[in-house]
């Protein structure tokens, strides 16, 4: 079974210049794993960090996961939280959500990290909102790095983080040497590289590409030629028929229209958050490519 590796291409999220693999035209999602931004590392202080706006979600959770420095989360929850690297902020957008990620008046250096959004399965994507910050999380100590679990089970450690069964998530902080991860054969794998060179199965990954395993396969052999850092993403195939534009995740072109519709006019959907910075209004319905307005 070969190895697909695929590069990532850029975009724009606030005030940052991302590195997005997921969605991409041949590859929309990996389990209910739908989009991957990685993030900087790049510069930020006490007043400028990465500076979204408020903006609604609908159908997905959002996952925020820091290498370096820290940032601010706040949503219409009234959830206000500051995340430091080994921590995680989990949100489920379920009916809707808005949420801003702010400066944090408190730090000054480098902010490196990524975010991640799950497709919410249809049994819960139309429910409440929630918003989860895990202080710690299980990790794994071995000959060859330090795995530590988001989302899911791996090697005998389990995520306390409140996603639906049947995914995985896995930042695996990996000295020099070759070691085999046990797999899911009922799961779709993929890896992103945070840092370093590894070689995944026969494939050499570098930072910000995905290597894709695909299914079927019981473990992976991973090599690191010197320190590296891997993003290890699976769960069950997503079969659902993904509608995704702009900052949600839908069945369907009308729930689309309707989410844009509510945003724009402001109605109470999706809540309302205070924040220093300007509201993102929903860009115009055109049904293009990713060139267009992108997430946030
Ligand atoms: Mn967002």
């Amino acid at each position: 079974m070969s190895v697909e590796v695929f590069d990532p291409h850029e975009a724009i999220v606030g005030s940052f210049t991302v590195r997005r693999v997921l969605p991409r035209r041949t590859l929309r999602t990996v389990g209910a794993w739908c989009f991957a931004d990685q993030m900087g590392p790049a510069e930020v202080t006490e007043t400028s960090g990465l500076d979204v706006g408020p903006h609604p979600h609908m159908g997905l959770q959002t996952v925020t996961w820091l290498m370096q420095g820290t940032a601010l989360h706040k949503d219409s929850l009234g959830s206000e939280q500051l995340i430091s690297p080994g921590q995680l902020n989990l949100m489920t957008a379920g009916h809707g959500i808005v949420h801003a990620e702010e400066a944090t008046r408190s730090y000054r250096g480098t902010l490196h990290g990524v975010q991640l959004w799950v497709a919410q399965p249809e049994g819960e994507r139309d429910g409440p909102a929630a918003f989860e910050h895990h202080a710690e999380l299980p990790a794994v100590d071995s000959a060859v790095g330090t795995f530590t679990v988001l989302a899911g089970s791996f090697a005998g450690a389990q995520s306390p983080a409140g996603f639906a069964p049947g995914l995985l998530g896995v930042d695996a902080v990996l000295h020099a040497g070759r070691s085999d991860w046990p797999l899911r054969t009922d799961f779709e794998h993929a890896a992103i590289a945070l840092d370093g060179e590894v070689l995944v199965g026969d494939a050499v990954v570098r930072p910000g590409q995905l290597a894709h395993l695909g299914t079927g396969r019981s473990e992976v052999s991973v090599e690191a030629r010197d320190r590296a850092r891997l993003l290890l993403l699976g769960g069950l195939p997503f079969t659902e028929p993904l509608v995704m534009w702009w900052n949600f995740v839908g069945r369907s072109r009308d729930e689309i229209v309707s989410a844009q519709r509510q945003w724009l006019d402001g109605d109470g959907r999706f809540g309302d958050v205070p924040s220093r910075l300007a509201r993102i209004p929903a860009p115009d319905l055109l049904w293009r490519s990713s060139s267009g307005a992108g997430p946030a």
